[in-house]
């Protein structure tokens, strides 16, 4: 229970709201449970905590809004009728959070903006833009142009993206059943609500086939899934009944509600590996004495100024190596500018950036946060 105490800490944090927690049938939007999340929502942030929401509901406020009896089978009925559902969905949310004087702004992604380096740099740009304005940002899938190809498909999965978007310290899945139990409690009066989950192992997994599995899209299995990619780095995830009074406070608080899911990755390490080891280097920029020493032993990020050659050609977004004056790669890192547009950055100001670009995206060409030194 201890541990539990650790969630206190988290500052940035994912919530996953799913469908059936917000549309029921004909009515549409279930707006006193939307106010409570708002109001919920208002608390932590007055608090100090970032919230960002991810929600799901556009497919079925769109059945509910044309009166269709039922969900679509096919890929454009889906579509169609998340067209209708989605600016519903967030109407509702603007309406619920502007009761406690909070804007919220819509991002929606499909699979490419995960995968593509680019479009996930953008995608990252603009959620860390609309915290930096006080937004509370609401993320769906863009189901109206996703087919098959392009779709992460439910948004359990997707709100584990967001988490690692956002780099937020926990998710929080909010869902109609008060956590994982060892077994489906609907078939089985034994079932146990686990309070904890250390490791993610085949009995955890085979627990979530039974468990709950007929409620919303995903049900206990892709949470299961979201919790494994959200614990591998570092961070930590709960699932809870999202009906509970003050459910997201008292979680906050250390309260043993719902399952949480303790990190096994170390989050610095897990980043800092990927970025060492899981990337291709797309080139390289070699840097004058000064800079490769702010760099090695001062903790600073990478500025335009120190930076003497680039070679070879990357995107924004895109790893690459950073070399000493005698063209040993010390470092690697994720450039903020393509190579086209660090050429022309050699040796500037960073007060200069927009004045050689014409635009700006950042102050640094690699951030500290995206630079890794090499042994
Ligand atoms: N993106 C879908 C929607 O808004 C929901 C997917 C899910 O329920 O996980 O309708």
């Amino acid at each position: 229970m201890q541990r539990r105490q650790q969630l206190k800490k988290a500052r940035r944090i994912v919530v996953k709201i799913g469908t059936s927690l917000l549309t029921s049938g004909r009515e549409g939007v279930k707006q006193t449970f939307l106010t409570k999340v708002a109001a919920e929502v208002a608390t932590l942030r007055q608090a100090g905590r970032e919230v960002i929401i991810v929600t799901s509901g556009a497919i079925g406020l769109g059945v509910a809004a044309l009166g269709a009896k039922e969900k679509p089978k096919t890929i454009p009925g889906k579509q169609a009728m998340a067209a209708v559902g989605q600016p519903r969905l967030m109407q509702a949310y603007a309406q619920a959070f502007a009761k406690h004087r909070l804007t919220t702004g819509q991002i929606l992604l499909t699979a490419d903006d995960i995968q593509d380096r680019e479009r996930y740099a953008h995608a990252r740009n603009a959620l860390l833009e609309l915290l930096r304005l006080g937004v509370v940002p609401v993320f769906n899938e863009n189901d109206t142009v996703g087919v098959q190809e392009i779709k992460i498909g439910e948004n359990d999965t997707l709100s584990a993206h967001v988490t690692h978007l956002a780099e937020a310290d926990l998710l929080i899945i909010l869902t109609d059943v008060a956590g994982l139990y060892t077994a489906n409690p609907v078939q089985n009066p034994d079932a146990e609500l686990l309070e904890h989950v250390d490791v993610i192992d085949r009995a955890v997994e085979s627990m979530a086939c039974g468990a709950g599995s007929e409620l919303g899209t995903g049900g206990m299995a892709t949470k299961i899934k979201a919790a494994k990619m959200v614990t591998g780095s570092g961070e930590e995830m709960v699932i809870a009944d999202g009906r509970l009074p003050k459910v997201l406070g008292r979680i906050l608080a250390g309260e043993p509600l719902g399952t949480v899911f303790y990190p096994h990755g170390d989050k610095l390490a897990s980043r800092k590996h990927w970025i060492a080891f899981g990337l291709r280097c797309r080139g390289s920029v070699q840097l004058d004495a000064g800079a490769a020493l702010a760099l090695k032993n001062r903790g600073k990020s990478l500025l335009p100024s120190g930076i003497r050659t680039v070679t070879g050609r990357f995107k924004q977004g895109d790893c690459v190596g950073l070399l000493d004056e005698s063209g040993r790669e010390f470092a690697r890192g994720l450039s903020n500018y393509s190579s086209d547009d660090v050429v022309k950055l050699c040796g500037v100001k960073t007060a200069d950036i927009e004045r050689v670009l014409g635009y700006k995206n950042s102050d640094e060409i690699i951030h500290r946060d995206d630079l890794v030194l090499l042994a």
